[in-house]
């Protein structure tokens, strides 16, 4: 294969098409390949596909019979019809939480700013736009789930007020007054229940201090802690180095690995969480 015949929208046509089915499909490998080019297309070695199908054959299905509630993504906050403020999220850590908690047989349903990745098949998917629509998704459904992870980056203020028509330029400074947004996770704390509720805490700085501040002010039974300015985590990266902190005061520091991994060790201490 080469990476534009991989590309090729015939080609992920077809390889969508049979994912909708249930196949399942190992991705390509990416470097040098027999025609001289360089990309994603290269048969992955026997090690490899040994690895995944074992992975395929040894599946938990610890989430059968469970429901579980995904937020992912940024959202947009509009200024006027062709402006919005939003923020880096790809969506990608929400997106495997999801994909993960299906592997292993729960009920999921994403909640899902604008992302410009793929929904893992097989789940309930809604999308929205503005934290305001997040919100009222969120807050109309949860009562019928077990389990609520808040992955979205949602925005912590949107426009006190959203032109109808667009801004022109004029002056050389602009001022947008700014008013606060819901806090989804927050307020599902308040409601939840016995239900187990997990938030993520992406930080620039103090990183323990604050996340454990959130997880407190939250109520959330555990967090997800990550420091965006290290390599190999936070946005728009396949990996993530992170930290959850438990109710409890515990925490666990988690090496870097690949997004679908953390969201598989997410899911574990959930389950711990929901026995314990
Ligand atoms: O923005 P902050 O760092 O406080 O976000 C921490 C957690 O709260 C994340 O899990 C995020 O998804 C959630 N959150 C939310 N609604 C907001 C802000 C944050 O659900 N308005």
């Amino acid at each position: 294969m080469n990476d534009k015949m991989y590309e090729n929208p015939i080609v992920q046509g077809n390889i969508n098409r049979l994912a909708s089915l249930g196949y399942l499909f190992m991705e390509p490998d990416t470097g040098l390949m027999a025609c001289g080019t360089n990309g994603k297309g290269r048969f992955p070695s026997p090690e490899a596909i040994v690895d995944y199908v074992k992975g395929i054959l040894s599946k938990k299905s610890d989430y059968e019979g469970l429901r579980i509630l995904v937020t992912a993504g940024p959202t947009r906050e509009p200024i006027d019809p062709v402006r919005y403020i939003s923020n880096h999220s790809s969506g990608k850590m929400g997106y495997a939480v999801a994909k993960a908690a299906l592997e292993r047989g729960a009920f999921v349903k994403l909640v899902t700013g604008p992302v410009n990745i793929t929904p893992p098949s097989g789940a309930e998917v809604v999308c929205v736009t503005s934290a305001i629509d997040m919100y009222n998704e969120v807050m109309k459904s949860y009562e019928s789930f077990d389990v609520l992870v808040m992955v979205a980056a949602v925005a912590d203020y949107r426009c006190a007020s959203v032109s109808e028509s667009k801004i022109k330029k004029s002056g050389d400074r602009f001022t947008v007054e700014l008013v606060k947004n819901p806090d989804i996770a927050a307020e599902l704390g308040k409601v939840k229940g016995d239900r187990v509720l997990v938030g993520f805490s992406a930080e620039t700085d103090n990183l323990l201090e604050n996340a454990a501040l959130k997880l407190a002010s939250k109520n959330m039974d555990m967090i997800v802690a990550n420091d965006v300015t290290v390599e190999g985590a936070g946005f728009g990266v396949d990996t993530n180095i992170v930290k959850f902190i438990k109710r409890d005061g515990s925490s666990i520091d988690l090496p870097i690995m690949s997004k679908e991994d953390v969201a598989h060790r997410i899911l574990d201490e959930v389950l711990s969480i929901g026995k314990g």
